[in-house]
């Protein structure tokens, strides 16, 4: 791998973990335990409410089943009492009247009370239609026969109507050995479909109560369908038919896959007395339907929760970290462009940001403090570059900004803008009769002169070179600057300082005067050069004495001559 695309990638990682990066992991880390654990809790939750609703199922049957074995139990006590009546009444004609008198209206699950003879005769029955019928031939009564015990049938059809019924039998000979009657009992399959109501209208479970060949005797009201139907024709319960049906067990669970796939738990209760069971199927998926929506519906909250964690994550990145940040950088770039007026709202701030916005304020304070100070001294040092400190007048560089300004403003409002020239005559010959210093003193006293004579016209003086000074004066046309060299020269010979090698015996100055109207085809050089020419001229009228200068423009440039 080059070491520019591992530089790259070194980047883009570093973008990737930028401050909200790491905010949204670290949230992310202090969250994920407490999700782990919800996640935790929830699953024992589902396990918990799973072998809860088992164990609801399991304890319904058993009740369920109590109920059946109640019912039939009292049924056979009714028998009992039938056969003792059977037993001690005499005749059959007797039996009968007692026994019709006797069956009590609180049984309503019972259809018929019957004594049936030895032979298997109905010999006379609570429901006249059975008299006279044969159940010799039935195994029920057979059995009854050969136990002398009570005997409980299977699934049957009546063989007065067809209808399907359970008989109850219990020979007479158990109670009296000589004696071969029977007593017994039909009984209404619905009424036994009704105890079974409280396992009906959940989904997912079915529930039945079989007889010993597995034939469906009694099911909840809406799975009623089944009453009568063989375990082995249902798909779902097929596979349970033999296990639940064949078990010697009284009670009993187990758990297996129906033909579509569904995963069911079994239970499966013995009628006592009898050979039927009471079997509940329950499809967990079904049961466990409601719970799995519940569990969907937190494990959806907690992805909210997650959610919300990780925004806020971001915005008290954005609002704690990322803005603090970008304002003081603005403010830091603010001071690179020299605004130092620019201040950190440091109400604005998270606390842990107040001492640096601080920082930056004082910073911000010092160095706009400094930098008035520099300006101050820049601004002195300016002047002091301006100034002949021999004359106490603007030295040339003073001067010829002074000239550039002036002449920008005569070009502005049009007006006249004049220049003296202004030179010591001889003054050579002074420096070698009086020496350099007293010719500086003497420099130094012009100095003073023009300094009254420029306050005095409004003029603006200054050192232009040497022994060489200038008067500038705006707005002054030629006639008055002509007056105003007058002036100078006058005032020069008026202090009388003593030159003994010069022909005036006293220090005198030559005066060059030029006067001009500033336009875009003139330059401020050319009025120095016109007011030098000027001087020139007054040189060679034999000094001391002041000329002016006439200006005159012609096409290819500026031509100065003097008058
Ligand atoms: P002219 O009348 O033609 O002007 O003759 P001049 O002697 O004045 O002119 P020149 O240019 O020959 O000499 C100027 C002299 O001014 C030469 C120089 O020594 C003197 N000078 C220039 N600057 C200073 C200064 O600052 N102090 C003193 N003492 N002398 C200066
Ligand atoms: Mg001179
Ligand atoms: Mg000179």
């Amino acid at each position: 791998m080059s070491r520019i695309s591992f530089n790259r990638k070194r980047a883009k990682l570093k973008h990737l973990l930028g401050i909200r990066a790491r905010l949204a992991l670290l949230a992310l880390i202090l969250v994920a335990p407490l999700m782990l654990e919800r996640a935790r809790s929830l699953e024992g939750t589902r396990a918990k409410e799973i072998a809860l609703a088992s164990s609801e199922f399991s304890n319904l049957a058993k009740h369920s089943a109590d109920a059946q074995s109640e019912m039939i139990s009292s049924v056979e006590t009714m028998l009992k009492a039938a056969a003792y009546i059977r037993a001690s009444a005499g005749g059959i004609g007797r039996s009968c009247d007692i026994m019709r008198a006797s069956v009590p209206v609180n049984l309503p699950w019972i259809r018929s009370l019957s004594i049936v003879s030895g032979d298997g005769r109905v010999q006379c029955s609570t429901l006249n239609v059975l008299v006279g019928l044969d159940f010799s031939d039935r195994a029920w009564f057979k059995k009854a026969q050969e136990t002398r015990e009570f005997v409980f049938s299977d699934f049957l059809f009546a063989k007065s109507n067809n209808e399907p019924i359970v008989v109850a039998a219990y020979p007479v000979s158990a109670i009296d050995h000589g004696a071969d009657a029977t007593i017994v009992a039909t009984l209404h399959l619905d009424w036994m479909s009704k105890i079974m109501g409280n396992l009906g209208g959940r989904s997912g479970v079915s529930a039945v109560l079989v007889d010993s060949t597995g034939t469906v005797l009694a099911a909840p009201p809406d799975q009623a369908s089944m009453i009568g139907r063989s375990l082995d024709n249902m798909p779902l319960l097929s596979a349970i038919a033999e296990k639940a049906v064949g078990s010697e067990q009284a009670e009993g669970s187990l758990s297996f896959v129906g033909a579509d796939g569904s995963k069911r738990a079994v239970n499966f209760v013995r009628i006592a007395g009898t050979e039927s069971r009471l079997i509940v199927s329950i499809d967990e998926a079904k049961v466990s339907a409601a719970i799995n929506r519940e569990i969907r519906t937190a494990y959806l909250q907690l992805c909210f929760v997650c959610l919300f964690v990780l925004l806020g994550a971001l915005v008290a990145a954005e609002t704690l970290i990322i803005q603090p940040i970008r304002m003081m950088a603005a403010m830091a770039k603010r001071f690179g462009q020299g605004d130092w007026s620019a201040r950190v709202a440091s109400r604005r701030l998270a606390s842990e940001f107040v001492p640096l916005a601080r920082a930056f304020n004082a910073m911000a304070a010092q160095l706009g403090q400094r930098e008035r100070e520099l300006i101050a001294t820049n601004d002195r040092l300016t002047v002091i570059a301006s100034i002949d400190m021999l004359s106490g007048l603007a030295n040339r560089r003073g001067f010829q900004s002074r000239l550039d300004f002036e002449w920008m403003k005569a070009q502005q409002y049009p007006c006249e803008l004049s220049l003296l020239m202004i030179d010591v005559d001889h003054f050579k010959m002074f420096n070698d009769t009086y020496g350099h210093p007293e010719g500086d003193v003497c420099l130094s006293r012009l100095g003073e002169t023009l300094s009254g004579i420029a306050a005095e016209t409004m003029g603006f003086a200054g050192r232009y070179g040497g022994e060489e000074f200038c008067l500038l004066l705006p707005n002054t046309d030629s006639a008055r600057a002509v007056e105003i060299g007058e002036m100078v020269r006058e005032a020069v010979s008026g202090l009388a300082m003593p030159h003994c090698t010069s022909s005036y015996e006293i220090v005198t100055v030559s005066v060059g005067v030029a006067c001009t109207r500033p336009n875009d085809t003139l330059r401020p050089g050319d009025l120095i050069e016109a007011a030098d020419a000027a001087l020139y001229a007054a040189k060679h009228r034999g000094r001391n004495a002041v000329v002016e200068h006439g200006m005159v423009r012609v096409t290819d440039g500026v031509v100065a001559l003097a008058s």
